[in-house]
């Protein structure tokens, strides 16, 4: 259950829910139910109670902090039929982090509200901020656990505290249940690919696309391509990999080089592992994305050995002066053709010493098309170490087509990189 106004309001997009249910699947956890509420008490402990009736514990997330519109401790001991008593251990831990953190005067009195927990509550530890997460259980073992609504603290305590604790739980459950072996584990595999469509590859797959192994495909469309995800639930944890590693096979041979990563490896960062690899420098001359080809590259730790640098070159004039794309080509053939995108890739590697320079200049829309070139037409190119040019026909809105455009010059390179 994830807890927040800003959640029901949409200003926040509830990532905490996603992130917990990938988590748990991974040990077998199975979510039978997931709510959102606001910071409301009664709201609270009524979704709670619900909870509880079709379940073995819930988790919570949000309203732990030190304003009055987190309320979710104290909602749930009312629940539980708890008071809530001042918890000396956190209370030090607050000073000490208070000392750590060399604030001036004296902590705030919200704060203090952080060190009120349920009577018989057990903490959970947060080392990534002020507020603990809260381990609460009645006497038929259901139980709540609350974590704090910051996604990077509620993530490292799911990974370090929560996952642990319900592991080992599990495990005594399973001992009980004599003679059961190892439990059915909830797994899955994503095969990332690119530049087919979603129809084409399910037309590519055949009957795979319905059924691999017992497991049937799920086909994920976003910008940067299609994944292609698998799930095993019924199987113990090694014969979940197994089943999975078989399938996976099959998979990459029939998809072939569409596949670029797997899990949630990014394009960007297969590109520079094989130019790094090939002893490759890079270079890029962006129009219509404007720099996000350079911003994907860069997002990636490490890839200054390979990316020298970039021009946006949206004004003709930059293209000219500094790219040294000629006045005759740009009026011949216009700014998005094949000759301007073959001109700017040669002059952005000569002008920064790069060993391939990768252009891409095209119409994001939603103005400038026309019936030659309508909106979505991009060219891209690339010159050097190594060359190639594409034409193509993106479709989506304009920051769709930007996004799709910089996808596109990359994986133009990957292929290049795979195949030389
Ligand atoms: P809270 O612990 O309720 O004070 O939440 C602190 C902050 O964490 C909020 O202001 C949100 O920005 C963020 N947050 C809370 N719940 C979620 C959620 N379910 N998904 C993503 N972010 C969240
Ligand atoms: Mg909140």
């Amino acid at each position: 259950m994830t807890i927040g106004d800003e959640l029901l309001l949409g200003f926040t997009v509830d990532t905490n829910a996603a992130h917990l249910a990938r988590e748990l699947a991974e040990i077998g956890v199975a979510i039978v139910r997931r709510s959102t509420v606001g910071d409301s008490a009664s709201d609270i402990a009524k979704a709670v109670r619900e909870a509880l009736d079709r379940s073995d514990g819930v988790i919570t997330t949000g309203g732990l902090g030190p304003t009055s519109d987190d309320m979710t401790k104290p909602s749930i001991a009312e629940l539980f039929g708890r008071e809530m008593v001042r918890d000396e251990a956190i209370l030090q831990s607050l000073h000490e982090r208070w000392a750590r953190m060399r604030r001036k005067g004296p902590i705030p009195e919200s704060n203090f509200a952080q060190a009120m927990i349920p009577e018989g509550a057990v903490i959970i530890p947060n080392g990534h901020g002020s507020a603990p997460g809260i381990w609460l259980e009645d006497e038929r073992g259901r139980w709540v656990a609350m974590l704090p609504g910051v996604p990077r603290e509620m993530r490292a305590m799911v990974s370090e505290q929560l996952i642990p604790r319900l592991s080992s739980r599990m495990s005594a459950d399973g001992e009980q249940v004599a003679g059961n072996g190892p439990p059915p584990v909830i797994m899955s595999r994503t095969l990332r690919t690119t530049g087919i469509a979603e129809s084409a590859l399910a037309d590519l797959l055949g009957d795979l696309g319905r059924s691999i192994d017992g497991m049937s495909p799920a086909f994920l469309p976003a910008v940067e391509g299609v994944d292609v995800r698998l799930t095993s639930r019924d199987l113990p944890k090694a014969e979940a990999i197994a089943r999975l590693d078989r399938a996976f096979v099959k998979l990459r041979e029939a998809i072939g080089r569409y596949v670029y990563a797997e899990g949630s490896t990014d394009l960007a960062s297969v590109v520079l592992d094989l130019c790094r690899v090939a002893g490759i420098r890079i270079a890029v001359a962006e129009s219509c994305t404007g720099g996000l080809l350079g911003a994907r590259i860069t997002a990636i730790p490490g890839s200054s050995d390979v990316f020298v640098g970039g021009v946006v070159a949206y004004d003709n004039s930059v293209k000219t002066e500094m790219l040294g794309v000629t006045r005759e080509t740009l009026e011949t053939s216009g700014a998005v053709s094949e000759p301007v995108a073959v001109a700017m890739a040669r002059g952005v590697r000569a002008r920064l010493s790069a060993d391939v320079g990768i252009s891409i200049t095209g119409i994001a829309g939603p103005d400038g098309g026309t019936e030659e070139k309508p909106v979505g037409t991009v060219w891209i190119a690339l010159d050097g170490k190594l060359s190639a040019v594409l034409g193509v026909r993106l479709f989506g809105d304009r920051s769709e087509i930007r996004a799709r455009s910089a996808q596109a010059a990359l994986d133009l390179l990957r292929r290049q990189l795979q195949s030389g």
